[in-house]
């Protein structure tokens, strides 16, 4: 971010209560509100990467535990290289859309593919350098795809209209709690009403300029707090008011009947019937970790303070069909456990051709077969796209690769900090840092379904007790069976 020179400005006109020093109001151009939808296309790893550099202290309940475990596991847990990698920059099917913005708070170098160096024996290629060949050679080579294949498999084609998310080309008013609409008088002075706001004398007015480093505040404060321009431009901090949240979130069912269901050992205090722990195969680890691919929009896909105001917002202005709002996820990102509301995109065609300029990498990628006339047709060769996750001589099998190593336990703690359980001590060094007895301890095997590992997910952006909170009725279950 700090290698973009000339950081993008964009105008906001607030209006505010100058006695309660708060924002009733901000006007902004179609260019603010698509970075302002663009958040909401992040996938979850994205936005704590993002947050945690540009404010150092900031955790995003337990996604930045999740975050920070991909990089404390140790590559050498991963199946590949490339799992870490993808983890740690994941990538999303609306990054293309991103860099049309007029700021894209989070640039992808998304051009390139890897290939090994018998790239014309194997024809394939990942879109993830440490990935490994089919040939067991690791693919850290660079390919193309050029920008206008890009633009066109990713259906992003600019009618000078519309914007990158947004439909037409008007100014659009946005509310302290982010209801954005498109700007009218009328609008206007309902919305004052509404705030309770109809003595425009007491109106103030401010200019400002907003630049990257407001936008990541604004990032910030739409996570946690119902009142984020306020936050942003006038009070400069962000507090956490997320209680209320919390209570509706567990109150939230989810109605879901799939085959979904994954068996793990919970540690469990006794005393207060709380899971210290829970131990697990890679499964587990493999659902937890696709959690930082998923984008926020699906995350808190309940239509709850700020972010559930911007969902019904996108959905209304949005120059996308948002109808069908479903969760797609790259290619991938496919693993053995996955939410039945998450779409996994399919892989797209490619073909390689060579490059008859010298100067030029040996090959590159092109999406469409027609296109290529221009580079001979009869040179035209399919390339397979690899599943970065999985080890070269693993990709013939059908089915689709795990992050983490096969065969690994690992422990996850209440606030999803994710460690290898290699050797016994493991569990020794966990239980001696919780100052637990052995005695105040149990076991219980536990199923978790679709319903737990929704709440799950939503409960590691708004708590800092993510297993506690989605899992506590089937603990709780358990205990009045064993009394009665
Ligand atoms: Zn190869």
């Amino acid at each position: 971010m700090a290698e973009v020179s000339e950081d993008p400005k964009f105008t906001l006109r607030l209006l505010i209560d100058e006695e309660k020093n708060k924002v009733f109001l901000a006007e902004a151009d179609r260019d603010f509100v698509d970075v302002l939808f663009s958040f909401l296309t992040l996938p979850m790893g994205t936005i704590v990467r993002l947050i945690e550099k540009h404010r150092k202290s900031e955790s995003i309940g337990c996604f930045s535990n999740l975050y920070n475990s991909v990089a404390d596991v140790g590559v050498d847990n991963f199946e590949t290289e490339a799992c870490q990698e993808m983890l740690l920059n994941p990538r999303s099917v609306k990054g293309i859309h991103c860099k049309r913005l007029k700021l894209n708070i989070n640039p992808v170098d998304d051009l390139n593919y890897f290939k090994c160096s018998s790239f014309s024996d194997c024809n394939v290629c990942s879109k993830f350098s440490g990935s490994e060949c089919v040939c067991g050679e690791l693919m850290d080579q660079k390919i193309e795809l050029s920008e206008e294949d890009q633009l066109a498999s990713g259906g992003s084609i600019r009618n000078g209209v519309d914007g990158v998310f947004v439909k037409g080309r008007s100014s659009f008013i946005i509310t302290d709690d982010f209801l954005v609409s498109v700007g009218s008088t009328g609008l206007v002075l309902k919305t004052l009403n509404r705030l309770g706001c109809s003595d425009v004398s007491k109106l103030g007015e401010q200019f400002l300029d907003v630049g990257l480093q407001e936008i990541l505040t604004l990032l910030e404060n739409m996570i946690f707090s119902n009142t984020p321009l306020t936050n942003t431009f006038l009070k400069k901090q962000s507090p956490r008011d997320v209680n209320d949240i919390q209570k509706l979130l567990m109150s939230l069912g989810v109605k879901v009947k799939t085959e979904f269901t994954l068996e793990l050992d919970a540690i469990v205090r006794k005393q207060d019937m709380k899971i210290l722990y829970v131990e697990c195969g890679e499964d587990f680890v493999d659902f937890l970790f696709t959690f930082l691919a998923v984008p926020l929009e699906f995350v808190c896909d309940i239509n709850l303070g700020c972010i559930g105001n911007l969902r019904r917002s996108f959905k209304d202005l949005s120059v996308v069909d948002h109808t069908a709002s479903k969760c797609v996820l790259p290619y991938y990102y496919k693993c053995q456990k996955q939410l039945s509301g998450i779409t996994i995109e399919e892989p797209p065609e490619y073909y390689r051709y060579r490059n008859s300029n010298p100067r030029q990498p040996d090959y590159s990628l092109t999406t469409d077969p027609d296109r290529t006339l221009l580079y001979r047709k009869d040179r035209l060769v399919p390339v397979t796209l690899i599943d970065p996750k999985c080890r070269g001589k693993d990709q013939s099998e059908n089915g689709s690769g795990g992050f983490v190593k096969r065969g690994t336990r690992f422990t996850v703690t209440d606030d999803l900090i994710i460690t290898p359980r290699n050797s016994l001590s493991t569990s020794i060094c966990l239980l001696k840092k919780l100052q637990i007895q052995a005695d105040d301890l149990e076991v219980q095997v536990i199923s978790i379904r679709e319903a737990e590992a929704m709440s799950l997910m939503r409960a590691s952006l708004l708590t800092s007790s993510a297993l506690n909170s989605a899992f506590w009725n089937l603990i709780a279950k358990k205990k009045i069976k064993e009394e009665t």
